[in-house]
């Protein structure tokens, strides 16, 4: 676990940054993968943790929720589209092959949402960016004081196969719209964060990096 912004830790394993969670004051914004539930709880140990917060439930973003939950007595927070994917009532989006086989893999067990939230709830220090089309009910988390953005899959920060840092769009075969997703990627750089936290690949500080990205972008 390691500092990226004040009272912001980043937990990734190996390779490093490839899956990414945050530890935002009391907050833990995204949870790993099923295989980091005994991982995630050892490391956040001597925290307090008060919520745990998705930008979208993904297996690899969900997979330790219901552990932390439970071992903290903490509720559970998500967009109310991704809600019912949470709790197991339906499948996650896309409805794809793909995304079927990562769950299998990687999918932690489903767990009750306490609280459902949508654009402008705060979240400790961050306020609720409603940014969907990777899923229904992908959020970004922007706290406005040091312009920091949690971004989950909205943009990836790292090429997933080779693990070579870069922006990328997510994948198509992971993504519910794609279309939608591009008018988040831009609604992110309208934020004009000057630091950005991904779900996948290391933080972004270089924010003409993200406008030449999107300069190069096919329009919608
Ligand atoms: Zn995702
Ligand atoms: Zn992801």
């Amino acid at each position: 676990m390691r500092p990226v912004a004040e009272n912001v830790w980043q937990i990734d394993g190996f390779p490093p940054n490839a899956i990414n969670a945050y530890l935002a004051g009391d907050v833990l914004i995204d949870a790993g993968t099923r295989w980091d539930r005994k991982r995630f709880v050892k490391l956040l140990a001597d925290r307090r943790v008060a919520l745990v917060a998705l930008t979208h439930v993904h297996p690899d973003h969900q997979g330790a929720a219901h552990e932390v939950c439970t071992h903290f007595g903490c509720p559970l927070a998500c967009h109310e589209l991704d809600r019912a994917a949470m709790e197991g009532r339906e499948p996650m989006h896309p409805r794809s092959r793909a995304l079927r086989c990562s769950s299998w893999i990687w999918a932690g067990p489903p767990h009750p949402v306490a609280r459902s939230i949508r654009e402008g709830d705060e979240v400790g220090d961050f306020h609720v960016v409603e940014a969907p089309g990777h899923t229904p009910g992908h959020v970004i988390y922007f706290r406005e004081f040091d312009r920091l953005a949690i971004v989950g899959d909205v943009l990836n920060h790292m090429n997933l196969i080779t693990t070579v840092t870069g922006l990328h769009e997510p994948p198509r075969f992971f993504t519910h719209d794609q279309t939608e997703n591009r008018r988040s990627i831009r609604k992110l750089a309208a934020l004009r964060p000057a630091k950005v936290l991904f779900g996948h690949g290391p933080p972004l500080v270089e924010s003409a990096e993200l406008d030449a990205f999107i300069a190069a972008m096919p329009p919608d």
